[in-house]
């Protein structure tokens, strides 16, 4: 059985069977899955837009009762939130305030995990921000969580 706790993934993180059927295939390469020279190989959405440092696109597997869920992803690999430099945060900023602007996003939230995967939850470790706006339309609507602190010991 394969570690599910990889160098760049944490399987035990992911939510859905396909995406852990994708995990498993990231694995096996050996890749980190959102660095620059892999994303086109796993992520299968287009490019929304792309900053100085930073990649927007659509979450393949959206958050459930979610209307939006872009990732906007660091164009370099980093793990850490103290890795970023000035210049990215603000682009980041900058970036997804232009996007709730042009959309006319009344209101939603920006979220990054950060480090240790069983702690953070996270799925891949590259850095990466979330941007949700929960979908309030939708007659099963329940409110978006989101998670923190994996569940395996
Ligand atoms: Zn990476």
């Amino acid at each position: 059985m394969t570690n599910s706790n990889t160098k760049h993934v944490d399987i035990s993180n992911a939510r859905y069977d396909d995406q852990r059927e994708e995990m498993e295939k990231i694995i096996a390469a050996g890749h980190c899955p959102f660095c620059r020279e892999n994303l086109h190989l796993y992520h299968k959405a287009a490019t929304e837009r792309e900053t100085a440092y930073w990649t927007l696109t659509p979450n393949a597997w959206p958050y459930k009762h979610t209307k939006v869920h872009y990732l906007a992803i660091l164009k370099r690999h980093a793990e850490n939130l103290y890795e970023l430099i000035k210049e990215e945060g603000a682009d980041l900023f900058a970036l997804l305030g232009s996007v709730q602007k042009e959309q006319k996003i009344p209101g939603g939230a920006m979220t990054m995990r950060f480090g240790d995967t069983k702690l953070s939850a996270g799925t891949i470790r590259h850095l990466h921000a979330h941007f949700l706006v929960p979908d309030r339309d939708d007659p099963e609507y329940q409110p978006v969580r989101f998670k923190i602190g994996s569940d395996r010991s």
